[in-house]
């Protein structure tokens, strides 16, 4: 009987780990239930940005510099064309 309540109390803290997750910003393990897209409380409390606004962030980066990469390519064209 204590084997059984041993296998479910060791069942209950694995199912507790694997619940948890590290803050994406100070690394900071907890359950993942308490946690807003990856970010922790405490970093959410700081206004830190969770996982799909940086996603967000990052493709409105790489599309201003593809932009910018078009306009100063352009330009040098225009400059070797003239
Ligand atoms: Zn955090």
């Amino acid at each position: 009987m204590s084997e059984l309540a041993d296998m479910i109390r060791r069942n209950m803290v694995a199912m507790g780990e694997e619940e948890k997750e590290a803050c994406i910003h100070c690394g900071t393990e907890w359950y993942r239930i308490h946690y807003r897209d990856g970010v922790c409380h405490q970093c959410q409390q700081l206004g830190r940005p969770g996982r799909t606004e940086l996603a967000a962030r990052r493709r409105t980066f790489r599309r201003t510099l593809a932009f910018g990469a078009l306009v100063i390519g352009s330009l040098i064209l225009r400059m070797v064309l003239r």
